[in-house]
């Protein structure tokens, strides 16, 4: 039977007067990857902000694996031990070594005895190809490597649903694949739940199994991705996938 992790029902979030999210219901289930999509100010980031406590909402409920979300300090801290987030910019510590960056959650947050959190943070470095890495500082890494040692530091709380938000949005192009290929990995062989916005559309066909299209907060589409890609069911989403092209 499949397990729902996520689900989010009658969302409405405000900046101020800006309505910028409206009615926003949908799920997630286990080993499920959902990619959201949208134009640029269509309100992504603030919807997958949300769902982690990043950003308050006026009303909706929240449910992680079945039970409701308290949108207190409690709640949220419970929940972000369960949920990895990594963001266009690289929030690596820079006065930590990758190896301390790493470790950080495991052992502050997470209370992991520091053997067995290290011996997992040797196995996730060498997953991304950065075992040579693991003591130098952020500031040597390319932004590349920073956002590999960003992923493999939320992946380090073995989370049961990951983030993405626009992870290679800042990257120069060569860096770029090395970074979708690890998220695809996660995907297909690891079967991690997650939600990633991307401008990737090659990367968002290859691994969604669904589309939310966004637009202007609102949810116009909630699509199995191979039907999105080739026949969406709005006009929007059709103009929104030519002006990908
Ligand atoms: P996307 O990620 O799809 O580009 P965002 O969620 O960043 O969209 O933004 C949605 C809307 O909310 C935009 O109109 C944006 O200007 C506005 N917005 C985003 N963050 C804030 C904020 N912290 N305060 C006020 N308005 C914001
Ligand atoms: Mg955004």
């Amino acid at each position: 039977m499949t397990k729902q992790i996520y689900s989010v029902s009658n969302l409405e979030k405000y900046y101020q007067k800006q309505h910028v999210l409206h009615d926003i219901t949908f799920s997630i289930d286990e080993g499920e990857v959902v990619v959201l999509l949208g134009p640029s100010g269509s309100g992504k980031s603030t919807l997958i902000r949300t769902l982690n406590g990043l950003e308050p909402y006026q009303s909706g409920v929240l449910k992680f694996k079945g039970q409701e979300i308290q949108p207190d300090e409690k709640g949220w801290r419970k929940l972000r031990q369960q949920i990895g987030m990594v963001f266009q910019s690289y929030d690596l510590f820079p006065n930590l070594t990758v190896m301390e960056n790493i470790l950080l959650g495991p052992t502050k947050v997470q209370k992991q005895p520091r053997d067995i959190a290290q011996a997992e943070a040797k196995r996730l470095l060498e997953v991304v190809g950065l075992s040579e890495y693991a003591n130098v500082y952020p500031r040597q890494l390319s932004g590349g490597q920073k956002q590999r040692i960003a992923i493999i530091r939320a992946l380090a709380l073995k989370p049961e649903l990951m983030l993405f938000d626009e992870v290679t949005a800042s990257l120069d192009p060569e860096m770029v694949r090395g970074v979708l290929n690890i998220i695809s990995r996660l995907a297909k062989q690891d079967k991690m739940t997650m939600i990633v916005v991307t401008h990737e559309m090659n990367f968002a066909k290859r691994i969604a199994d669904r589309v939310l299209f966004l637009e202007n907060g609102e949810l116009l589409e909630t699509t199995a991705g191979t039907q999105f890609f080739e026949n969406p069911q709005t006009d929007r989403a059709k103009e929104f996938l030519e002006s990908m092209d």
